[in-house]
C-alpha cells in the first residue's frame, strides 16, 4: 500500500518533509491512460507542492512552473 509520504517521494525523487493524503485525480496518464494519483506536499518549509503520479507506469508530474 502506497501511503502519501512514499507517493510524494516518488514523485519528487526524495524524502519529503510533510504529505497530504492521497486522492485519484480526475484525469488520466497522458503515457498509458491509466489511473492517475494525486498528492499534496511540502518538499521545504516554504513550497506545497501538488504532484501526480500514474499506477501503471512511471509517468509523474508537478504543479511547479
Ligand atoms: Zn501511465
Amino acid at each position: 500500500m502506497v501511503t502519501a509520504e512514499s507517493l510524494a517521494e516518488l514523485i519528487e525523487g526524495e524524502p519529503v518533509m510533510e504529505a497530504e493524503s492521497i486522492e485519484e485525480a480526475d484525469r488520466d496518464c497522458p503515457e498509458c491512460g491509466g489511473s492517475v494519483l494525486t498528492v499534496g506536499y511540502m518538499p521545504s518549509v516554504t513550497a506545497f507542492v501538488t504532484g501526480w503520479k500514474c499506477q501503471d507506469c512511471d509517468w509523474s508530474d508537478t504543479d511547479r512552473d
